[in-house]
């Protein structure tokens, strides 16, 4: 089995405390992550995903958030070098992520709008927002 995973959900997992949408949304992050450690194969998306199936922002296979979410995905996976539709370990992608955005303090250029962006912040970033 492959895991779709949209490419900002790199980022969101490096955070993950067990905050969520819903009691349901976080038990699938758990497991997910979970899974993840493993390092199987995943392929990058810019839309809806293995963590969005279980979402209550999911509406219909659309983002309630989408152009916003969207914006997230396209950035990561420019800032990363890679494509929507490609295939990767997810440690490597892991690797890239944190070399190229968490570590470098870019985080919130990308989702600084985001409303959990408060709990998603590294020395990197300056401290708290
Ligand atoms: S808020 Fe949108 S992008 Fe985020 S997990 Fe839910 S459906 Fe997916
Ligand atoms: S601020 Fe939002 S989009 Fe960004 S890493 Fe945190 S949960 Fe994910």
């Amino acid at each position: 089995m492959i895991y779709r995973i949209r490419a900002h959900h790199g980022m969101c997992f490096s955070f993950f405390q067990g905050k969520g949408y819903s009691g349901e949304f976080a038990e699938n992050m758990w497991k997910m992550k979970r899974k993840l450690e493993e390092n199987p194969e995943v392929v990058l998306l810019d839309e809806t995903d293995d963590v969005c199936s279980c979402c209550p922002n999911n509406r219909d296979g659309i983002c309630i958030s989408d152009q916003k979410v969207y914006g997230y995905d396209r950035q990561t996976l420019d800032r990363c070098g890679l494509q929507a539709g490609c295939r990767i370990r997810w440690k490597e992608f892991v690797r890239l992520v944190e070399e190229r955005i968490l570590s470098a303090g870019s985080r919130k250029e990308i989702c600084g709008d985001c409303q959990w962006t408060g709990l998603c912040v590294r020395e990197a970033d300056g401290g708290p927002l």
